[in-house]
């Protein structure tokens, strides 16, 4: 598989550059040259199919031949090693994406991008290092997925102060090949920073650089698989019966699992949307031939690709801070993807887009918890929302509905507690509070963060 830039179809590269590389020379996002079909045999199984074998013929064409059958086979072991349940909630599904180390989607593609790039560099006697900033979210997941991971050093640039409690303890608990910087300034200056490193001549001569962020196609494909996964088994009816964290209280819903028939129906996807690099995953998915119908794609305020559905003029902005945070982003990067692939009528045909207020989330929380004693974190409940309204319009087709659960509802305790009462913690969580953090503090400077690393 051949990969090219969004803006430059002659720049050309293969997985492995694609993915230690992260942006294409031209400021381009990579993306595949084609988006390669399921074997029909595998089509039709995916609702008996494992997870990991579901991953490997997800993965396969988009790493061929860089990653052998084999080295593949291993990468997806050792990255999936938790479970994406699809669960029943009311009349709906909820496909659960929070069983990972961080309880959020993201791991998903961490974990995968930390392990391909351990075998990319795996003759490389200098180890990688990895720069990255994060205004939170995102910085837990990649520390954990580079947790441990051999040939690599990750640095996470943060905001200092400006992170919650447990995001911190994700970011600089784990020591080991992981540092943390807390930088005294904004998310902004953290940004800046990391850009101004990959220019550094002299921090060039001293360390092989690297970025992690979330438009790293390797971080992309590995989302594909729990919509191949979740779509084939809403096809046969094989609802789980849902996993030891899944934050439902005792006896609600007893039986609502029990004999599923099949609903022979292709799904519709819910994805509460930021940066778009789930839903770009979730049309890779579709586009594969996993039985999918469409998405609806829920943002909160931040609604730039939703009026784009809407008018077809696209208008990046500024971001507007809401309580569903990880999606707070105005110029969604994956974006220049998803319109290389697609036109605005294609895209319209396969995505509905409506955004939603904090209110809305507030009382989608609360009426879930009230009708199906399920607990939804805020972005799940952007996602739960916009359903709502798109069936409210009509402008939803038969067949099942599942809304992604992004995050654990604990992980946003503060906005979800006062709804609904105590949270339970899963045990990935609980542990994670009782890290120690060990973290040094830079002003937002160049030689400073020069001299840290
Ligand atoms: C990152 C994130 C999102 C948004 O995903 P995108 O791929 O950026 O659209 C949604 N929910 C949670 C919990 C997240 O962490």
């Amino acid at each position: 598989m051949w990969y090219y830039s969004t803006r430059d179809r002659s720049i050309r590269a293969d997985f492995s550059f694609a993915a230690l590389t992260g942006l294409a020379p031209d400021g381009g996002l990579f993306i595949p040259e084609t988006i390669p079909p399921y074997p029909p045999a595998v089509c039709s199984s995916l609702g008996s199919m494992d997870f990991q074998d579901i991953a490997l013929e997800t993965i396969k064409p988009y790493v061929h031949p860089v990653i052998s059958g084999a080295a593949l086979e291993a990468l997806v072991q050792s990255a999936f090693t938790f479970p994406a349940p699809l669960v029943r909630v009311g009349d709906r599904l909820a496909l659960e994406l929070f069983h990972g180390p961080t309880a959020a989607f993201k791991d998903f593609g961490a974990r995968f991008m930390a392990r391909s790039f351990a075998y990319l560099r795996r003759n490389e006697n200098r180890p990688l290092h990895i720069l990255t900033a994060t205004s939170g979210d995102t910085g837990g997941a990649v520390a954990d997925g580079f947790f441990g991971v051999p040939g690599i050093e990750v640095t996470i640039l943060y905001p200092k102060g400006r992170v919650s409690p447990l995001q911190e303890r994700q970011i600089a608990g784990l020591g080991g090949n992981i540092s943390a910087l807390a930088v005294e300034g904004s998310f902004d200056d953290c940004q800046a920073l990391v850009k101004a490193a990959f220019t550094h001549r002299e921090l060039q001569k001293r360390r092989t650089l690297s970025s992690a962020n979330s438009i790293n196609i390797s971080r992309l494909i590995p989302q594909a698989v729990y919509y191949a996964a979740a779509a084939g088994r809403a096809l046969s009816g094989r609802v789980d019966p849902g996993g030891e964290a899944t934050p439902r209280s005792p006896g609600a819903g007893a039986g609502a699992n029990e004999g599923p028939s099949p609903s022979g129906k292709a799904a519709t996807f819910c994805v509460p949307s930021g940066n778009f690099g789930n839903l770009t995953a979730g049309l890779y998915a579709m586009e594969m031939g996993a039985p999918i119908q469409g998405f609806i794609a829920a943002t909160n305020r931040n609604r730039t690709v939703p009026d784009y559905l809407h008018t077809g003029n696209y208008h990046p902005r500024p971001s507007e801070a809401t309580i569903s945070n990880a999606m707070d982003v105005g110029a969604p990067s994956n974006f220049e993807r998803m319109a290389a692939h697609w036109s605005y009528e294609a895209l319209r045909r396969r995505v509905l887009g409506v955004s939603v207020t904090d209110e809305e989330t507030r009382r989608a929380v609360a009426a879930v918890y009230q009708d199906a004693a399920y607990y939804l974190d805020p972005h799940g409940a952007v996602g739960w929302h916009g359903a709502s309204r798109a069936e409210v319009e009509g402008r939803l087709q038969s067949g099942p509905l599942a809304i992604l659960a992004t995050a654990h509802p604990a992980k946003f305790a503060g906005v979800v507690e006062p709804i609904t009462g105590p949270v339970p913690v899963p045990p990935a969580l609980a542990s994670v509070m009782d890290r120690s953090v060990a973290v040094k503090t830079i002003p937002a400077a160049i030689t400073a963060l020069c001299e840290a690393l």
